[in-house]
């Protein structure tokens, strides 16, 4: 296909002026036919890599997708967008998952949105796939969050295991596997499990320009920090995080109580809650989610301005993947860490407590693993380096710095002033 009809189909179907770093190479290897592998941060735009191929291509293009309200958001941003999209999931009637895969057979669909143990289910696999495969034909079988795949991610779900079987039951049909994880571990996890064929594999950079980042450190102050910024501009959604649930709620009492507008989530409440404390977010009832990790992942909410860690994150990657939940519009937007002495002894209890639950003895494997993360964690807290490229490095990437989008860059230290807890941290592991 051409430039300018490729460039054409962006802006008609899409309403987008230009390719996102890294789209446009995908979006042609994917026209190609071939399997692919796409690593891209998130909101990088994986999301269009195989959605304007899927318009451009004849049939149906089937994409599997671990959570049910991310389909959903999918879906209503496609449609909005007047494309033919749909999906099929758990929340709908048996009547009407019937009225989809007619009108999908009938070829009245572009992308088809799935739940992973739907597309494996036998019926799908023996009835709905061979239909689909016959007409309207089946464009591409993306698995999108591919990293679900791997043990090594940070979100597995043992029942993408099984989607390598669609390799030989969809001879023909290619097979493309999204992630915004980057480490090379899960990469090489992804291309196995999923049995992709000599798949291109794109890797776009993970620099976030409009993020700025800074850590500092925790203290009494802290809390009215937050509180200053969260009145500053009281229009400025931002999220939280802390790590056990009865911080959260202790700190959005507390920002409640000084009138911030901000809701508590995590795994404790119950679901009813959880969904109206998130669309209320969404929606910009609340200014601030005050969350654990179990808020994030699936979240589309481009305009968070700013992203705090009140307590150290357990790995640089997770770190990455939390803070990154800002500005995802590509508008500026702040992400900082509050690092106090206390956080290094919380950490080492945590990792203390992995134990076998029926021997009682210490998970010597994941101890140690745990303990690099935290020192990984802690060098990046704890280093006068240019903070994305130190970010960076951890991905593979080279970036040279300075950023000047990051406390380190704006206002250099001289010295090494790490914590004494940290010097005592790091030189007994
Ligand atoms: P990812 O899946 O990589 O996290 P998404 O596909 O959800 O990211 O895209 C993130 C945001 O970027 C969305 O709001 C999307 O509309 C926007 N986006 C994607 N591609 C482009 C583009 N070429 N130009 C402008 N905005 C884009
Ligand atoms: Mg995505």
């Amino acid at each position: 296909m051409s430039s300018p009809d490729l460039f054409a189909a962006l802006k008609s179907r899409f309403g987008f002026e230009s390719f996102r770093p890294g789209q446009e190479a995908i979006v042609r290897d994917v026209l190609q036919g071939r399997d692919l592998l796409a690593i891209m941060p998130t909101g990088g735009g994986k999301s269009l890599c195989f959605q304007l191929p899927a318009v451009l291509l004849p049939g149906i293009c089937l994409v599997v997708s671990p959570l049910i309200a991310l389909m959903q958001d999918q879906v209503r941003l496609l449609q909005d967008d007047g494309i033919a999209a749909t999906f099929v999931n758990s929340s709908l009637e048996p009547g009407e998952i019937g009225a989809r895969m007619r009108r999908s057979f009938n070829g009245e669909f572009k992308l088809l949105y799935l739940a992973p143990e739907r597309l494996l289910h036998p019926d799908f696999l023996s009835g709905a796939l061979p239909r689909l495969l016959q007409a309207p034909g089946v464009s591409a079988i993306v698995i999108d969050e591919a990293h679900c795949v791997s043990e090594w991610g940070h979100d597995f779900r043992p029942e993408y295991r099984q989607l390598a079987m669609l390799r030989q039951r969809c001879a023909d049909v290619p097979m493309l596997a999204f992630t915004a994880t980057a480490t090379p571990r899960v990469r090489a996890d992804i291309v196995r499990q999923l049995a992709l064929r000599q798949p291109a594999v794109h890797t776009a950079s993970f620099n976030r320009p409009n993020l700025f980042y800074a850590v500092r450190l925790k203290n009494k102050r802290t809390y009215a920090e937050l509180l200053a910024r969260a009145r500053r501009a009281p229009q400025d959604a931002g999220i939280v995080y802390c790590l056990s649930r009865r911080r959260v709620d202790e700190l959005a009492a507390m920002l409640q109580a000084d009138g911030i507008r901000a809701l508590p989530y995590h795994a404790g409440l119950d679901p009813d809650q959880r969904r109206l404390h998130q669309e209320a977010f969404i929606r910009d009832d609340a200014q601030l989610m005050i969350a654990t990790i179990a808020f994030g992942m699936g979240i589309n909410k481009p305009d968070v301005r700013w992203v705090v860690h009140y307590d150290l994150p357990r790995t640089l990657e997770s770190y990455y993947q939390e803070s990154g939940r800002a500005g995802r519009d590509g508008d500026p937007a702040e992400c900082i860490l509050y690092f106090g002495a206390g956080d290094i002894r919380t950490a080492e209890f945590l990792i203390q407590q992995k134990v076998d639950p029926a021997t009682g003895g210490a998970l010597e494997d994941e101890q140690r693993m745990a303990r690099q993360q935290l020192r990984q964690v802690l060098d990046y807290v704890e280093s006068t380096e240019c903070r994305r490229a130190v970010q960076l490095r951890y991905f593979g990437e080279t970036f040279a710095g300075p950023c000047a989008q990051c406390d380190n860059c704006r206002e250099p230290r001289e010295l090494e002033d790490r914590t004494i807890e940290a010097q005592q941290f790091l030189s007994c592991i």
